[in-house]
Order: C-alpha cells, then structure tokens, then sequence
C-alpha cells in the first residue's frame, strides 16, 4: 500500500446543519436485505450490545450492498470491508444520542444546550435525521481476509473524538503513517463506489440517505427511515 498523505479536512457539514434538515427525501422503496446471510459480506457479529439492540444490525438497502461489493474490488488483494453495522431502529439512535449527551454534558457542564446539541452531533446524529435508520449508511472497517484481523485505521472503531484528540476524524494528522495509509485505501474504495463520508468517523459512510444527497449534489435523498421486516 503506498503511503502518501491524506488531502486537508474539507468543510465539515455535522448532521446537526440546518441544510441537512431540508434536504428533501423521495423515497424509493428499496428493500433492506440482511448482508450476514450471504457469503459475499463479512459481517461483525461479536457486538453483542450493540446486536441486541438492533436486530437489523447487518441489514442494508439493496443497492447499498452492491455498492459495497464494488468498493471491494478497489481494494489490494487480500484485503476486505468488514460491515459492523448497518441499519439501526430510530428508538436505537435515540437511546445512544441520550446516552452521549448525558456523558458530555458530566464532561463539559458549561456547554449551553445548543453548544451541548452541536458537539453531541459530531459523533451521534439526531435521531429524526439517523442516517443509519435510512439502511442507507454503514460503519465499516478494513480486514485481512486470511486472519480477519483488523488493519490499523488510526483510531478505534466508534471511538470518542474527544477522548482521541480527534484522531477518528477521517483526515486526522495525529496518527500513524500506515493508518494515514490504510485510511486512504478505504477512502479511495469507498469513493469510487458513491459512497459519502460523514467527516468526524472514518467508519462511516453513506448512500443515498440526506447526507449522501447534500455532498453529492444530489436534489433529494431517496432513503428515508425505515423498520426493519
Ligand atoms: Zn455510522
């Protein structure tokens, strides 16, 4: 894997700007299929928590997996996206935007509410605009396909972007050479199959939700929230 630098942050748009909110959604009724029953994924299935709170973990849109497929043939050989999770019910996004809220604000008591909301944002998306309920977003990571372990991707997987002095932020300078490499690979792979990035997690990308839309250009999202069948 070559090893050059990864470009400066662009303009960081959170999931809690007022542009995201308006973006309109057209939904295009595509079904959500279930990645772990079929052999082509790989699928993170040791989050227990996480699991059973969320059934439909390892289910994506249709043309989401498809895509996902398409970004793996950018990838170096033998080496693999590993989906850790994919659709999350709305009452999930609730319960872990609460969650962060109440552990930032014990953190940072002085933050006003619109300063607490903002912050909270960066890391956990306001539940009536959770990418993650569309089916359209999915946090993945990079894999050796012969051990299954996990590259180095600079910091790990959902960690909190203050307590890693930023470094989940997808184009963080305070990390490794070969994370700065790894993070490349799968941003290239990543791009080139439509996806969009959410900014401050490196693990999250999109398709076809608001935020897709709004980055891409794009006049509307067509997912919008769905449960699970
Ligand atoms: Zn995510």
């Amino acid at each position: 894997m070559s090893n050059h630098n990864l470009p400066s942050q662009p303009e960081i748009i959170l999931m809690s700007d007022p542009r995201l909110a308006a973006v309109p959604v057209r939904e295009n009724g595509e079904s959500l299929i279930d990645l772990a029953a079929d052999d082509r994924f790989r699928v993170d299935t040791s989050r227990a928590f996480v699991n059973a709170l969320s059934p439909s973990i390892s289910k994506v849109r249709s043309s989401v997996a498809e895509r996902l497929l398409v970004a793996e043939r950018y990838l170096p050989t033998g080496i693999a996206i590993l989906l850790r999770e994919g659709h999350r019910p709305v009452s999930v996004q609730q319960f872990l935007f609460d969650r962060y809220s109440r552990k930032l604000q014990a953190s940072q008591p002085n933050l006003s509410g619109e300063q607490l909301y903002q912050e909270v944002s960066k890391f956990v998306a306001p539940p009536s605009l959770a990418p993650h309920s569309t089916g359209g977003a999915v946090d993945v990571t990079l894999i050796e396909l012969t051990s299954g372990q996990e590259l180095d991707m600079g910091s790990p997987f959902n960690g909190d972007p203050v307590a890693t002095q930023g470094a989940t932020f997808t184009y963080a300078k305070n990390i490794k050479p070969v994370a700065v490499s790894n993070r490349r690979v799968l941003i290239d792979a990543m791009r080139e199959a439509g996806f969009i990035n959410y900014p401050t997690e490196w693990w999250h990308w999109s398709f076809g939700d608001r935020y897709w839309a709004l980055l891409s250009a794009h006049a509307a999202a067509v997912y919008g929230s769905v449960e699970a069948g």
